[in-house]
């Protein structure tokens, strides 16, 4: 029998990042963040007082974290355990019960998403060792783009890089485009298979998924998530002869990563910084670089909107999410700008307003903001996976 969240049945959430840790336990919303592991350490809690002393593993950590919760409740309690799981490949299209197999499957998609799949490993050797009799399941950032057609997810090169080694478009930030379409339907009112749905989900990381009758149709990221719209940091989409071209010039393979993942998008176009408030007050000072990173930002999610209608043959609703898609009418605003002629009217007040709907009741396709919550899918996943 299906479990629904509940204090009765509360799921502990993790997600393990390369130097950090995130948990949380739902629904009491107890969540505890562990940075730089193997460092500084630093840990943040909504709940408790904590010394970041003797840390320096993923394990090391968790352990703290247990120990902490154990204060509020009896960790017999938990009913499961989900973990964020970046890569799923083609393997893993639904929230899957760790088993020996399914971890070595995951080790395998390693050489997929080598920044993430290990320490997401980490923290579930942690779990399993520290939590032993409690079901652990994977719930994949990939997952609910496995639906895209071929047309979306093969890219233009020999046919073997995708038969032999598994180079597509995969695409990322699936919980978070799963969770606000299903929100966005319910608030229309309306089966989610009756809808076509650009889904923006806007923070540090940045992605676009068309979401036609329920399912992933096309979305910004590709074989990683370095593709796409402009991020924090990241490039997003650059022309692939750029990179011939620098690797040519004597850059070497990891000044190249650093370069695309860390130095670039909204940091390296206004050369001020990757958080969008500091970019909004530098252009309001007249910093024309940062101006310009506004414009970029803004204009490729306009073209990806208009992109995605056409892919879906039509177009019932725009969500924003995330950070920036949650917090920023000004983005939401300069985004949306010339997109009357599909039906996107935006009314002004509501866009500064804290209401879902921002499009003007005239609008032929809504205009939605829906705050993520990524946690909260993971929960449901981990239920559902164990039913
Ligand atoms: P992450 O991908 O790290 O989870 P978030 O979803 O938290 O990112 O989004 C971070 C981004 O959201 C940053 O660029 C930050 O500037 C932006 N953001 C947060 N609050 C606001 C706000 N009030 N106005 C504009 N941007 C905001």
């Amino acid at each position: 029998m299906m479990q629904t969240l509940s204090s009765e049945h509360p799921v502990l959430i993790v997600n393990a990042g390369s130097s950090s840790l995130k948990v949380k336990l739902l629904p009491q919303a107890l969540s505890l963040l562990v940075e730089r592991i193997g460092g500084d350490v630093n840990i943040k809690t909504n709940f408790a007082e904590l010394t970041a002393k003797g840390i320096d593993n993923h394990e090391s950590a968790f352990k703290v974290c247990l120990e902490a919760l154990a204060q509020e409740l009896p960790l017999e309690k938990i009913t499961a355990v989900g973990h964020r799981v970046v890569h799923g490949g083609e393997r893993f299209s639904q929230p899957t019960l760790i088993t020996t197999e399914v971890l070595a499957s995951i080790a395998e998609l390693s050489s997929l998403a080598p920044l993430h799949n290990p320490p997401n490993l980490e923290g579930i050797h942690a779990a399993r060792s520290l939590l032993s009799g409690i079901p652990q399941v994977a719930v994949f950032d990939t997952a609910f783009h496995s639906s895209l057609p071929p047309q979306a997810y093969l890219y233009g090169l020999p046919r073997a890089l995708y038969s032999q080694q598994g180079i597509r478009r995969y695409g990322f930030h699936g919980s978070s485009h799963d969770y606000v379409t299903r929100r966005a339907a319910e608030y229309l009112t309306r089966p989610r298979e009756d809808l076509k749905l650009v889904s923006l989900h806007l923070g540090n990381g940045a992605s676009a998924a068309a979401v036609s009758a329920g399912k992933s149709v096309d979305t910004s990221m590709g074989l990683t998530p370095v593709a796409g719209l402009l991020m924090g940091t990241r490039s997003g989409d650059v022309d692939p002869g750029i990179l011939l071209h620098l690797l040519r010039s004597g850059m070497t393979v990891n000044e190249l990563d650093t370069l695309l993942n860390k130095r670039s998008g909204l940091l390296g176009l206004s050369g001020i910084s990757n958080d969008m408030r500091d970019i909004w007050q530098a252009a309001a000072e007249g910093n024309g670089h940062a101006r310009e990173a506004l414009e970029v930002f803004c204009y490729r999610i306009r073209k990806i909107i208009g992109e995605y209608a056409a892919a879906m043959g039509g177009l019932d609703a725009v969500i924003f999410t995330a950070g920036i898609g949650e917090n920023d009418p000004e983005a939401r605003a300069l985004t949306l700008k010339g997109l009357e002629f599909l039906g996107l009217q935006l009314d002004p007040d509501k866009n500064n307003s804290r209401e879902i709907e921002i499009s003007k009741p005239e609008s032929r396709v809504k205009i939605l903001v829906i705050p993520t919550d990524e946690e909260r899918m993971i929960a449901e996943a981990t239920l559902q996976a164990m039913a």
